[in-house]
């Protein structure tokens, strides 16, 4: 069927495409990509070949024009990113955006996604959580929206570059004090894995000890903020009420 085929793509190990992803890729007419060597690499490695067409930030929309020029002929894209799944802190929600506002159909095949694994393997029990993704690299906007997110009470997931990954801690350490666990997901699914959970305090010591703790992608994992006094009076004034309608 003609349609955008929005793609995840492994975030590391090979291995980590699903089998209908590898199919769609088979029979697609084209595939839209941020980088096309490194698609390119994919390609091989599953001895495919095909035409690219080069959809990255810089030329998102022009690339959503012609995108939907051939959906409209027919054609089967399977849009992609440089690793995990596309239009998450990556390019692709204009194409995804430009296509269904043209009426055409948009599936998506789910995969990896640095957020999801490192979520999955954290043991944080918040019911919730927040995808904040990378953080301004600016220290004051950087504080600011640190701010913001202080009270919420779901955990953080942050997407974060090795070169800020020690100023960054710093600065959740001064905002979310140094109760909180927060863990610190490192180079998932590669040959260096490692998973990292402490309290915040303790964190800037962890990665200072051993210059290799810096390196690598990181997804920072934030302990949600625990119950306001606020909510805990609302909950027992509601319970209150209730506990007065019981028979
Ligand atoms: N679209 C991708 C996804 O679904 O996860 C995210 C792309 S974003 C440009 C790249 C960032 O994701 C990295 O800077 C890092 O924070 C995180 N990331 C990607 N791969 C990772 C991995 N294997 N381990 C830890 N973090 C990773």
């Amino acid at each position: 069927v003609s349609a955008l085929y929005v793609l995840a793509t492994p975030i590391g190990n090979a291995c980590d495409i699903t089998l209908r992803a590898l199919h769609v890729l088979a029979i697609a007419d084209a595939v839209a990509c941020e980088d096309t060597r490194n698609t390119n690499q994919l390609l091989q490695r599953y001895g495919l070949s095909k035409q690219l067409m080069a959809t990255h930030e810089h030329n998102e929309r022009e690339a959503a024009v012609k995108i939907v020029e051939r959906l409209r002929q027919g054609e089967r894209i399977a849009l992609v990113s440089d690793a995990g799944t596309p239009a998450v802190s990556d390019p692709g929600a204009r194409v995804v955006d430009a296509v269904r506002a043209a009426g055409l159909q948009v599936v998506p095949l789910p995969g990896a996604s640095a957020a999801v694994a490192a979520l999955s393997a954290s043991g944080l029990d918040d019911q919730r959580f927040h995808f904040v993704g990378f953080l301004p690299s600016k220290a004051r906007q950087r504080e600011t929206a640190l701010q913001e997110l202080a009270s919420m009470q779901a955990a953080l997931v942050f997407y974060e570059a090795p070169h800020r990954i020690v100023d960054t801690v710093q600065a959740m350490l001064q905002v979310f004090g140094p109760q909180r666990q927060i863990v610190l997901a490192r180079e998932l699914t590669k040959l260096f894995e490692s998973i990292h959970r402490c309290p915040l305090g303790d964190a800037p010591a962890w990665l200072e000890e051993d210059a290799n703790r810096q390196r690598g992608e990181f997804v920072v994992l934030i302990q949600g903020a625990p119950p306001s006094d606020g909510d805990q009076a609302d909950a027992e004034r509601i319970l209150r009420i209730l506990l007065e309608e019981l028979p």
